[in-house]
């Protein structure tokens, strides 16, 4: 089922999501819900509280559904380590029609449970390391807004705040 994906302005996107404890059909339900969300949307990733469900999962597929294999769903995720530093785009489901250029490390370490319970881990650079980065902070309430430059994000939120007075936000 395709859910409604929450914008900028939603409090449950700055909310900080919980620990899943119990990795029941309701969890399973909300994957593979999320999962045909963010193909639809069309994304590359999405997290639960994008979608109004404060609890910490996350999916990713870079391929955006166009290959095989490349669909990952990430359950309590943390970046356990991380090096160095590098620029790049991004853009937010939650922030339709804006990207800035955020600053994220250039190799991370990650560890999560898959959908079973199951402890994974992965070293991730490029653009999976910046997908993990984006999407996992969305479970601490943090958007991608928060990274980049004051004037920057002024901007972007005048230009909100102009969308919301004309009704298109
Ligand atoms: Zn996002």
């Amino acid at each position: 089922m395709i859910r409604t994906i929450l914008i900028y302005g939603a409090p449950e996107l700055q909310t900080k999501s919980s620990p899943i404890t119990d990795f029941n059909d309701e969890i399973k339900t909300l994957a593979q819900d999320m999962l045909e969300t963010m193909y639809a949307a069309p994304g590359i990733g999405l997290a639960a509280p994008q979608v109004g469900i404060n609890t910490r999962l996350i999916v990713l597929d870079l391929s955006g559904g166009e290959e095989v294999g490349h669909q990952v769903i990430l359950a309590n995720p943390e970046i356990t380590e991380q090096e160095g530093s590098e620029k790049g785009e991004e853009g937010c489901l939650s922030v339709p029609g804006f990207t800035a250029v955020v600053e994220r490390p250039v190799k991370i370490h990650v560890c999560w449970q898959d959908i079973e319970g199951c402890p994974q881990e992965i070293d991730a650079e490029g653009l999976l390391a910046r997908a993990l980065c984006h999407e996992i902070d969305h479970l601490d309430g943090i958007l991608y807004l928060d990274h980049i430059s004051l004037l920057k994000r002024d901007l972007i939120r005048r230009k909100i705040r102009k969308k919301a007075r004309a009704g298109e936000w």
